[in-house]
Order: structure tokens, then sequence, then C-alpha cells
């Protein structure tokens, strides 16, 4: 059922019963609206359509199992700071994002090699990282460039983490590996082009590991909120968004960092927001001013391409620091995350 012509959302209690949601639901028929229910694990919300001056008129509030009634404003319901005021926090191995926790997620662009991981997770440990990323499913413009090394990636990332003590962030391209990268990572990472890959969102909104949600190459921001409303709709409501540059005219930056976008998707929604300087740079000399500025914009982190031996990398090279450049970029973001009143990690 389509919630186009939806004008408010019924918020359940937690503890509210089918029967509680059944009475809500004759109610409305029985004035000629309609009620789109939606369940998560945490919560349940009824969406209404029909007429606004009927509706408006009808006692919702009274009625037991309701916690709130609230006018939707927005297209996005779940998702949106109306919904929740309070930001919401992720926790995973022991470190968060969100709400005063600042993350410093760095690793190479792919996982190449049992050796190159190893050495990447020990130089972002050493470096200050609170996670470690790296691809083992490669989204790569050409079918003939490096594709990742797919589940053999992802046993090499699970050794990094037992090495490292950091969690994991790796890409999902396909539901097929959804068991596999569930299994070996912390935190599931749905790539740019994949944002509007809706089938892959709901599949993703079924599992229980948090999502981190790159803003697609020419997504608006209310359209990568809607994007994360697929997510959280199905139940999974520990999403991240991430904002990595998006394709204008400009030439003179692989994409361009829309570092409004950190404040403007805090005002409408309570997810937290990561920035990914090093795609949105293209370029290793642009990293530290952008990761700054991300901090200073009220980011929840940063995730930063590292590489042992950037010359050598697989894809993303020119944008990969190597461990010393890491190691600078790493404690200037410590200081700032400082001046910022936040704690890494
Ligand atoms: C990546 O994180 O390596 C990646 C492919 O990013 P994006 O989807 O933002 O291009
Ligand atoms: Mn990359």
């Amino acid at each position: 059922m389509e919630l186009g012509s939806t004008e408010m959302m019924i918020v359940m209690e937690e503890k509210a019963t089918a029967e509680d949601v059944g009475r809500i639901l004759e109610l409305l028929e029985s004035a000629g609206a309609r009620g789109h229910v939606s369940t998560s694990d945490v919560v349940t919300v009824i969406g209404v359509m029909g007429e606004r001056d009927v509706v408006a008129g009808l006692p919702l509030e009274a009625y037991p199992g309701v916690d709130k009634v609230l006018p939707i404003l927005r297209p996005y319901k779940l998702v949106s700071r109306e919904f929740r005021r309070t930001d919401t926090v992720i926790t995973v191995g022991g470190t968060s994002l969100g709400g005063g926790h600042v993350a410093l997620i760095a690793g190479p662009c792919s996982v190449e090699s049992r050796e190159q991981l190893l050495e990447a997770a020990a130089i972002a440990k050493r470096g200050g990282a609170t996670m470690l990323r790296g691809g083992a499913f490669k989204p790569r413009t050409s079918p003939y460039a490096f594709q990742g090394l797919g589940i053999e990636g992802l046993e090499i990332l699970a050794e990094a983490r037992e090495s490292s003590g950091l969690p994991i962030v790796t890409e999902l391209m396909d539901p097929r590996h959804l068991e596999a990268v569930a299994k070996y990572s912390d935190i599931i990472q749905i790539g740019a082009r994949n944002m509007q890959n809706f089938q892959l969102l709901s599949a993703v909104g079924e599992v229980d590991r948090p999502i981190l949600l790159k803003r697609g190459l020419a997504a608006t921001i209310d359209e990568l909120l809607m994007a994360a409303e697929y997510i959280v709709k199905e139940g999974n409501s520990k999403v991240i968004l991430c904002e990595r540059g998006i394709r204008t005219f400009e030439t003179a930056t692989r994409n361009t960092l829309d570092i409004s976008a950190v404040p403007i998707i805090k005002q409408r929604s309570h997810l937290p927001v990561v920035v990914d300087p090093s795609h949105a740079a293209g370029k290793v000399d642009l990293v530290e001013p952008l990761s700054l500025a991300a901090i200073v914009a009220g980011a929840d982190g940063v995730m930063i391409e590292m590489h042992p031996t950037p010359e050598t990398a697989l894809s993303d090279g020119a944008q990969s620091l190597d461990p010393g450049q890491f190691a600078t970029v790493a404690a200037r973001i410590r200081d700032v995350v400082a001046w910022a009143g936040k704690t890494m990690g």
C-alpha cells in the first residue's frame, strides 16, 4: 500500500498489543480513513491515509497503546528528527559513533592480500583508528578492473579484526552475499552506486548489523534519507549516513564534498553522519583539510582510505594515505575532536 496521501503517523508504545493496533485500524476505517501498519523490532507506526479534517478530529491519543500522533511534514518518517529528537548512537565492539562519539574509520579501498590488510590494520590501530575498513566486493567502473577478493577477502578481514581488535566495515553489493558479509563484518557498507538499490536496502533492513549508507553520486539529501527509511522500515534502525562527495561541474576534485550535508542531515534526522573525504577529494593532499572540516561541521566520524604502500594499490591509490600521512592526519583529527568537546570512539 502506498503512503502517498499520508498526513500523519500514530506511534504506538513499545508495549502496545496487536489488539491495540486493531482498535486503531477499526476506528480509522469507521471514519473512512485507512491505516498502514509498519512494525519494527522497536516500535509500531501506523501511517494514516484519509481526509485531513476527519482524521484530525479522531480521539487517537486517548486510545490504549498510543504513544503519540505526529504530523508528517517530510517524505520520510522513522529517520526524521520529528520521530526521534535524540541522536542515534551506534556501538560496535566497544566503540561508539554518534551523540558526541566520533569514529575514525581507516583502511585500504580493497582487501588485496592477507599481508596487506594485516599491515593496514596495524597502521590503523597505531594511528588511533576506531574501526577498520576494506572492501572484499568492489563496485568498479570498469569490468576489467580488480573486483575484490570476495569471500576470501572477508576471511582476511575477520583475521584483521582478531589481530587489531578493530571492528570491520565492509561493502555488500549483492543480497546473495548478505549472510557471508553479515557474518564477517561489524558494519555493512552500502556503496554510493547502490544507494537506491531498494531490494538491497530492504534486505539489509532485516539483519542485525549497523549499515553505513553512502550518498549516491547524484542523490539529494532527502533521497539519501528516503533510502535510509527503506532500511529502518524493515526493522533495522542502526543506520549511519555517509557524505562522500557528489557529482558537480567541478573537475578539480574527483567529487565535490557537500559539507553542508552534515548540518542539514543533523537537522532533518537523528541518524549519525560520517564523511568520506577520500572519495570526495580523490587526492591525498585534500584528505586532511576535508577531514577537519567534517568534524568542525558536526560529523560523527570520518572514513579515510589508507594503504601500507599506496603506489602498489589495486584501487584508489591516488587518494590513499601512506602510513606516515595517516599518523599525521589522525593526530590532527584527534585535536579537532577534542576542540569540539567530543570523544574518539
Ligand atoms: C569505497 O568506499 O571504497 C567506495 C567504493 O565508495 P563509494 O561507494 O562512495 O564510491
Ligand atoms: Mn575506494
